[in-house]
């Protein structure tokens, strides 16, 4: 045994679940737990009297909770890098030195922002930093992806994928700013613009039946990334094409997801959008198909009246087909 006494390092895994973590995160990702980082190592040996979190002696103001702590040994001027804080950058109001990831000035009060470089994105609640895989916003607490805001679209997402029989590939959908959509390198991250729920001004607020078919036919190509090996089967090709094809995104297609009725203008696709790329046509199909509980009889009579030609058919029943043949291998 050795009679060196050695500190040990600052527990940067969460109490409850184990969980590894950044320090001063306010919350853990994976569990909720509400985090503390008090001065364990006595680096600064000084803790807020409010929020118990590790403070300068000479902080006027507490960095993480934001109180007042100000007292006599408090520093009159603004400083660089008390000892046990790093200087990062400074405050825009008093100048004053900060520590990443800092929420107040600890020489002003001021809250702060910081590019949260080191993350995918952007929580949809704070708009602080988060990563696709987080639950939990590690600055807020609250819902990461988001899903708390558009629950009943989700649910109504879920039931028909059940009917359908449709057996869940382990999709996730999160709310992010910019455009909705899937990478095919995380087939099974579904991205929606959060801009459709949170959007301030009235012309960016869609339906929740809209945005349940907008989340089905963006969960269209996450199936089909998902399912990458069966576009090259002879069957999908005759009925889709060449789905490898490449395209351009536009973003502004959202409002024909409105549109639940089969469109009579083009023969051969379900929808007008379906017609600009082999893989919008998969995913329209998709959109249909779950939309209308998988339910073939009635979507074909339909296809009958509204005079749609033969690969129309064929494309459900491709689907159908596979569908089917994915439960058949359980
Ligand atoms: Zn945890
Ligand atoms: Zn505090
Ligand atoms: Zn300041
Ligand atoms: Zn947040």
């Amino acid at each position: 045994m050795s009679p060196k006494r050695t500190v040990p390092r600052p527990e940067l895994r969460c109490p409850s679940c184990r969980f590894e973590l950044e320090r001063f995160w306010y919350y853990c990702p994976n569990c909720s737990r509400a985090l503390q980082w008090r001065d364990e190592l006595k680096e600064t040996g000084a803790e807020c009297r409010y929020c118990r979190w590790m403070v300068s002696d000479r902080h006027r103001f507490c960095p993480w909770c934001g109180r007042n702590i100000t007292d006599a040994a408090s520093s009159p001027e603004p400083l660089r890098a008390p000892k046990g804080f790093r200087f990062e950058r400074r405050c825009k109001r008093c100048g004053g030195g900060m520590h990443y990831p800092m929420q107040h000035c600890p020489w002003c009060g001021r809250a702060q922002q910081w590019r949260y470089e080191r993350f995918q994105n952007e929580c949809p609640h704070c708009n602080r930093g988060v990563d696709d895989w987080m639950d939990t916003c590690p600055w807020c607490g609250e819902d990461a992806t988001g899903r708390d805001l558009i629950p009943r679209a989700l649910r109504r997402v879920r039931q028909l994928l059940i009917v359908s029989r449709i057996t869940d590939w382990g999709y996730r959908v999160i709310l992010r700013p910019g455009v909705s959509g899937v990478d095919p390198d995380t087939p099974k991250v579904v991205e929606v613009d959060r801009r459709y729920v949170t959007g301030k001004r009235r012309r960016d607020e869609i339906s929740w039946n809209t945005l349940t078919g907008l989340i089905l036919h963006e969960l269209g190509h996450s199936f089909l990334y998902h399912h990458w090996s069966w576009t090259r089967t002879g069957r999908f090709r005759r009925a889709f094409g060449e789905v490898r094809k490449a395209y351009r995104v536009s973003d502004e297609h959202w409002v024909d997801f409105e549109r639940r009725r089969i469109a009579t203008t083009l023969t051969d696709y379900v929808s007008r959008y379906a017609g600009t790329h082999p893989q919008e046509d998969f995913a329209e199909t998709f959109r249909f198909y779950v939309g209308r509980r998988g339910r073939l009889r009635e979507l074909f009579s339909e296809f009958g009246r509204k005079r749609k030609g033969v690969i129309v058919f064929e494309k459900f029943l491709v689907l159908h087909d596979f569908v089917r043949s994915l439960r058949g291998w359980r």
